[in-house]
């Protein structure tokens, strides 16, 4: 990711809660802009994009579940990341159910450390808006906005686990990532896998890319984890 300060704006209108992110928030090296009326922080997010949005339930003016439809609406705003702050966990029920296109959702009151995790897995997801939207390593092409995978020009079917598995590896071509750190970037750090989990699913990419190349590019680091051969 190319942003070295991410910006977050917090749509927010309980003072002493912006008080409390705009503290740790800054602490933790984002950039804020806090807005406490609802139709206001919407506009806010349209006219200038930040890289992450924290958006409280009930707001003045409008909800934060209108605002979040919007926000997908807009073509300015389709891919910033959401998390969604509700006061209890019905209403964090009642927003996953009423499938408003928010990334994630946090439970008040929450604790810091798990809001900072949220965040930095949020911003780490690859969205068009922050990444390139082809990537291509060696024969491998990879399209994140149509979901499109080839090899040698061949297209190639994944699931959506090895998509994201393949274009986590393909933004980093000769990273070494453990195991751990796939499992919080292609999963989301609040995940309850084992990491036997990323094994399986290399393995079935492996398979899929060796399909049409003879060979796959990834490389098992022993004892570490796997890397992506850049050719
Ligand atoms: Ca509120």
């Amino acid at each position: 990711m190319s942003i070295v300060t991410p910006r977050i704006l917090v749509i927010e209108d309980e003072p002493s809660q912006v008080e409390i992110l705009r503290f740790n928030l800054q602490q933790h090296g984002f950039d804020l802009r806090v807005e406490m009326d609802g139709q206001e922080g919407l506009e806010a997010a349209i006219e200038d994009p930040p890289d992450l949005i924290l958006l409280d339930w009930m707001l003045p003016n409008l909800s934060g579940v209108e605002i979040c439809r919007q926000l997908r609406r807009a073509k300015a705003t389709r891919e910033v990341p959401v998390i969604m702050l509700t006061a209890r966990s019905e209403e964090r029920d009642k927003v996953r159910g009423l499938d408003i296109g928010a990334d994630d959702y946090i439970t008040k009151p929450y604790s810091i450390k798990e809001l900072i995790a949220r965040i930095h897995s949020a911003l780490r997801r690859p969205t068009a808006s922050i990444v390139e939207q082809k990537l291509s390593v060696g024969v491998i092409e990879l399209d994140l906005v149509k979901h499109k995978v080839s090899s040698q020009g061949k297209a190639i079917d994944l699931g959506p686990v090895e998509f994201r598995l393949l274009a986590t590896l393909m933004q980093s071509p000769e990273r070494v990532f453990s195991r751990e750190q796939l499992l919080d970037m292609v999963w989301g750090i609040s995940a309850d896998l084992e990491t036997r989990t990323v094994d399986v699913h290399i393995g079935r990419l492996r398979n899929a890319l060796s399909k049409t190349s003879g060979k796959s590019q990834i490389r098992t680091v022993r004892g570490f984890g796997y890397a992506l051969n850049a050719a």
